[in-house]
C-alpha cells in the first residue's frame, strides 16, 4: 500500500473528514497555506476559508482529530496564527529550547519548532519530549523542567500586561471583544492586568522583513540543484542549470523574497539594512526585558484578522505581513509565545489569544493557559461530536 492509499484508509477507518489537502505554504513563507506547491490547506471550521499559515497543515491534522499533536515552524507566527485560526493550542517556544536541526531554514535567527495540540497539556507533554539537548544545533540548550509542572495552579495574584498596540483599531471589532471577556474573567480571579504603551514594537513588520528575508536569501542558496534539493535537467552550462533549477523550484512567493533578501544583503545595503535592523530587535528584547521585571505574562490577541476567503486575491503581498504584526514582535525577542483557543466569533470561527512570557518561562505560560482554558471549557473540535 502506498502512502496515499494508508493515510485514506486510517481517515475512513476513523471516520475523518479531510477538507482539502493538508499541506503547508512553501519554504514556511506564507499566512494563508495558499503559497503551497500542492494547492491550499482549508480551515476546517469553514471549508471556503483559509486555515492560515504557514503551518497551516499541522493546525489542520489536529483540528481534524486526525493526530493529536503536531509539530509546527514558526519564524513569524507560523505556530500561533494558524492555531488561532483553527481553534487548536500552538505554542512557539523560546529560542534555542527545541532543536532546529532537521528543519529547512528560512530565517535561522528567529525560526523554531513547536507543538500543536487539541489542549494545553498534551502541548506540556510535547515539549517535554522536545526540549531536549541536541548537539547537532549549537543553539540547543537543553533543558529537563517537566513542564506540566504548574498546570491546574490558581492564577490569582498573577501580574499580566497589555501592550496597547495589542489592542489598537487594527484589529477586528469582534476578536477584540472576546479577548476583553477574557481581561474581565482574569481581573475577576484576582489577576492584576495592566495596559501600556511599549516603544518599537510598531517597527516589527519592517524589521522582520529586513531580517527574515536576508536570512532567508542566504539559507536557500543551498539549493543549487548540485550539492542539494531540486535539479532542472538538460542545462547547457552551470549557470543555465542554477537558472533551470532555482527558476522551476520556488514559487513566486519564495523567489519575490529571495531576490528582495539578496538586494537587502548586497553591499553596503547590508549597514543601512540588516545592521540596522538588528540594533531595532535590540530595543525590541530590551523593552520585553524591561516588562518581565514587572510582570509575569504579557497577553494580546494572537491575530488582527478572523481567518479570510480562499478565493480572496490581493496584489499587496504587505497585507500578509501586516495581519502578522501581533504574533513577529515575540520572534524578534526570542521569546516563548502561545495561541490558546478563547471563543468563537459570530460565525462560529475560532478566536486566540496569544500568552507570551519570559525566555524559558514556558512553565509559566502552561499554568496560566490551563487555568483559562478549564474556565471556558470549550468545544474546539469542528465536527462538534467530541467526547475527550
Ligand atoms: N507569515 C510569516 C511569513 O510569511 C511567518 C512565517 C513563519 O512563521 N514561518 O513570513
Amino acid at each position: 500500500m502506498n502512502y496515499q492509499e494508508s493515510f485514506s484508509k486510517l481517515i475512513k477507518e476513523n471516520d475523518m473528514i479531510i477538507l482539502g489537502k493538508l499541506n503547508m505554504d512553501e519554504f514556511a513563507m506564507g499566512s494563508s497555506n495558499k503559497t503551497s506547491f500542492f494547492g491550499p490547506c482549508l480551515n476546517p471550521w469553514n471549508n471556503s476559508l483559509v486555515s492560515g499559515g504557514s503551518s497551516g497543515g499541522s493546525a489542520v491534522s489536529v483540528s481534524q482529530r486526525i493526530c493529536p499533536i503536531t509539530l509546527g515552524s514558526d519564524t513569524g507566527g507560523s505556530i500561533r496564527q494558524p492555531s488561532a485560526f483553527c481553534g487548536t493550542v500552538g505554542l512557539k517556544p523560546t529560542y534555542g529550547l527545541v532543536s532546529r536541526f532537521g528543519l529547512t531554514a528560512f530565517s535561522s535567527s528567529l525560526d523554531q519548532i513547536g507543538p500543536i495540540t487539541r489542549n494545553v497539556k498534551e502541548n506540556a507533554y510535547m515539549l517535554n519530549i522536545i526540549s531536549k539537548k541536541d548537539e547537532n544545533d549549537l543553539t540547543s540548550v537543553g533543558s529537563s523542567e517537566d513542564y506540566t509542572r504548574l498546570i491546574g495552579e490558581d492564577i490569582y495574584g498573577m501580574k499580566v500586561v497589555v501592550p496597547n498596540f495589542y489592542v489598537s483599531d487594527l484589529i477586528d471589532k469582534e476578536i477584540l471583544d472576546k479577548f476583553y471577556t477574557i481581561i474581565d474573567l482574569l481581573k475577576s480571579k484576582g489577576v492584576t492586568v495592566d495596559f501600556k504603551d511599549i516603544p518599537y514594537l510598531n517597527y516589527s513588520v519592517p524589521l522582520y522583513q529586513i531580517i527574515a528575508l536576508g536570512e532567508a536569501s542566504s539559507n536557500l542558496a543551498r539549493f543549487d540543484g548540485i550539492k542539494y534539493g531540486y535539479s532542472a535537467s538538460n542545462s547547457l552550462n552551470a549557470d543555465d542549470h542554477f537558472y533551470n533549477t532555482r527558476s522551476a523550484s520556488f514559487g513566486e512567493e519564495v523567489k519575490r523574497r529571495i531576490m528582495v533578501g539578496s538586494f537587502l544583503l548586497s553591499g553596503s545595503n547590508v549597514q543601512i539594512y540588516y545592521n540596522k535592523a538588528l540594533k531595532l530587535r535590540n530595543k525590541i528584547k530590551m523593552e520585553f526585558d524591561n516588562l518581565f521585571k514587572d510582570y509575569d505574562l504579557v497577553l494580546g490577541p494572537s491575530s488582527t484578522c478572523l481567518p479570510y476567503s480562499v478565493d480572496e486575491t490581493s496584489n499587496d503581498p504587505n497585507k500578509a505581513f501586516l495581519d502578522d504584526i501581533l504574533v513577529i514582535p515575540v520572534n524578534l525577542a526570542g521569546l516563548p509565545g502561545m495561541s490558546l483557543p478563547i471563543g468563537f466569533s459570530s460565525t462560529n470561527l475560532p478566536i486566540g489569544m496569544q500568552i507570551i512570557a519570559n525566555k524559558f518561562d514556558e512553565k509559566t505560560i502552561y499554568k496560566f493557559a490551563s487555568y483559562i482554558e478549564k474556565e471556558l471549557s470549550l468545544n474546539l473540535n469542528p465536527r462538534g461530536d467530541e467526547n475527550e
